[in-house]
């Protein structure tokens, strides 16, 4: 068997597009324009090109973005203050703290203390209690992501099995709860789970998640598993530059799966395009426009 590929660039460029109908609706019939505000505190490169990526996107789809762009030196009350004065904004309906932080500034803190109705993120306990009691909840994106493209490939994932490797709150942890809300039975994997390989063979979907490059085997699969691979990996190259791989051995795999999501261009690109899709949400709750 050889793997359909989940074509993440094209689905993200799909939901955007419908989310660009959905906001010029809002214009047109409501009169207002959903807003994202980012907030990027110091200098890593990385977290600038993210959030760059994510203004440019904000901007295409027909929403407001607003970049605050914080020196690293910055102090935590002032964090506090910027992310109290944006819950007060009505102009913005989505607010997005980059991370990592600096040390100096308790993440936490600062991530709780967003408005949980415009926690675009959904890392704020009010709205991960509401996602795992069933209730309507802005949820994190590369997990939603993730679930967007594999029912790309099978609509109705009812009764399958479901195995995921990692439980961090930010993947692991809500993939699991959503795939549950799909009606898959949820195994979630991590570092003490004995017998791993055997684990993974029972899935019909596997959601990979650990951070190690090329971590899951071929072997591992079930033929005709869906494999989601979440991990971006960077590794360096003879040639002193560098190329990312996933979590998962993808020409192992795509030999046995019947459909799997490339590293890059899989569920990488679906980030955003949920992050855009969470704003709308948001801003639609906030307006009381959706139960
Ligand atoms: P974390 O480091 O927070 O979590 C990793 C998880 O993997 C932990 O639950 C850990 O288990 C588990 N794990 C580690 N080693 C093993 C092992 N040997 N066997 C089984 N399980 C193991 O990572 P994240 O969830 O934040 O990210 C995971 C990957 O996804 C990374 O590659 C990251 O770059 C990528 N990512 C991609 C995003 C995107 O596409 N936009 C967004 C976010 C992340 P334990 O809990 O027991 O320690």
């Amino acid at each position: 068997m050889t793997a359909k590929i989940i074509d993440g660039k094209a689905v993200a460029a799909q939901v955007r597009a419908d989310i660009a109908v959905r906001v010029a609706e809002i214009k047109s019939k409501y009169g207002f324009q959903p807003g994202l505000a980012v907030v990027l505190v110091g200098e890593d490169p990385a977290s600038q090109v993210y959030v760059r990526n994510k203004g440019k996107q904000t901007a295409e789809v027909g929403m407001k973005s607003i970049e605050h762009k914080l020196p690293v030196e910055t102090s935590e009350a002032d964090l506090l203050a910027l992310v109290d004065k944006l819950n007060n904004d009505d102009t913005i309906n989505g607010i997005l703290v980059q991370l990592p932080l600096p040390d100096h500034v308790n993440a936490e803190k600062v991530l709780n203390t967003i408005d949980p109705m415009k926690d675009v993120d959904g890392f704020h306990p009010m709205n991960v209690g509401r996602l795992w009691i069933g209730e309507r909840a802005l949820v994190p994106c590369t997990p939603t992501g993730s679930i967007i493209l594999a029912k790309s490939v099978q609509e109705n994932l009812s009764g399958m099995e479901a195995v995921i490797i990692g439980r961090s709150n930010i993947v692991g942890k809500p993939v699991a709860q959503l795939l549950l809300r799909e009606n898959c039975t949820v195994t979630l994997a991590h570092s003490r789970t004995k017998d791993l390989p055997g684990v993974v063979r029972r899935a019909d979907i596997v959601v990979a998640a650990v951070g190690i490059p090329e971590f899951v085997k071929g072997d591992w699969i079930k033929p005709g598993a869906i494999v989601i691979d979440v991990g971006i990996n960077r590794i360096p190259k003879d040639d002193g530059k560098s190329r990312l791989v996933g979590d998962v051995a993808y020409e192992e795999a795509a030999k046995v799966a019947s459909a799997i999501t490339p590293v890059p261009g899989g569920v990488g690109p679906m980030t955003i395009a949920c992050l855009l899709r969470n704003t709308v949400e948001a801003a639609l709750m906030q307006k009381g426009l959706v139960a």
